[in-house]
């Protein structure tokens, strides 16, 4: 079972790290996660509305969904009944239509503010003055129904590990600030996400706290079938 083994070897990747993995599921069908599933996966992430929502009735009720793909504010109804985390805040006006929705479903949505770090114009995120409007904002004080558990980035798309490395800095500097400013005393601030298939290694050295995994595990993806 190459998934399997995958995993087992991501899972043997992070011992002795404080780094979890999420699994990329996006475009594999649901036979596929349901082997992620019994090898031992519990946290899955998707990066389109419609397919979390056609895969999340199917696995197990203790799998945590991660939305880690622009979220546009009309799809968020869809998935607040369930979503874990959602990894891709890059607005205020999304946080607040996903406290509305959440509190419909009387529950709490984790977020996590995404940044822009790669030289890339096509990636989406905040930049730190951006985050910090946020954070001051009334409207944000004024929620109840979400959570911000931390940071997320997506690197360039290169194998330029000493760019990666400033990148991934970056990000954790960005964390720190905010921990330091807005979050001191909340242990419930924890989290950078940053690191996938190509870039995890040096992603976990830099102080990454959740990988994105997908193509290393359910091998390449078949953007036909979605
Ligand atoms: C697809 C995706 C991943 C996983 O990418 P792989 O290279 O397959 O590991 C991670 N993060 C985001 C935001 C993605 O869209």
């Amino acid at each position: 079972m190459p998934i399997t083994d995958n995993l087992h070897y991501f899972e043997s990747q992070l011992q002795g790290t404080p780094a979890r993995l999420v699994a990329v599921t996006k475009t594999h069908p649901l036979a596929l996660l349901q082997e992620a599933y019994d090898a031992g996966a519990r946290l899955f992430g998707e990066n389109k509305v419609q397919e979390m929502v056609a895969k999340q009735p199917e696995l197990p009720a203790d799998v945590e969904w991660h939305l880690i793909g622009h979220l546009q504010t009309n799809k968020v109804k869809y998935i607040a009944p369930f979503v874990h985390t959602i990894q891709s805040v890059d607005s205020l006006k999304l946080l607040q239509e996903i406290e509305k929705q959440a509190a419909k479903h009387d529950r709490v949505v984790h977020c996590l503010l995404q940044f822009h770090i790669a030289t890339e114009e096509t990636k989406f995120g905040l930049s730190l003055p951006e985050a910090e409007e946020i954070l001051q904002s009334e409207a944000y004080r004024a929620m109840r129904h979400i959570q911000i558990a931390g940071v997320m980035g997506v690197g360039t798309n290169t194998d330029d590990e000493p760019q990666l490395r400033r990148e991934f800095g970056e990000l954790r500097g960005y964390f720190t600030h905010l921990q330091t400013h807005y979050f001191a005393q909340q242990p419930t601030f924890r989290e950078i996400s940053m690191g996938m298939s190509a870039d995890y290694a040096v992603a976990i050295e830099e102080g990454s706290t959740l990988i994105r995994v997908g193509s290393a595990i359910f091998g390449a993806r078949n953007y036909q079938v979605s």
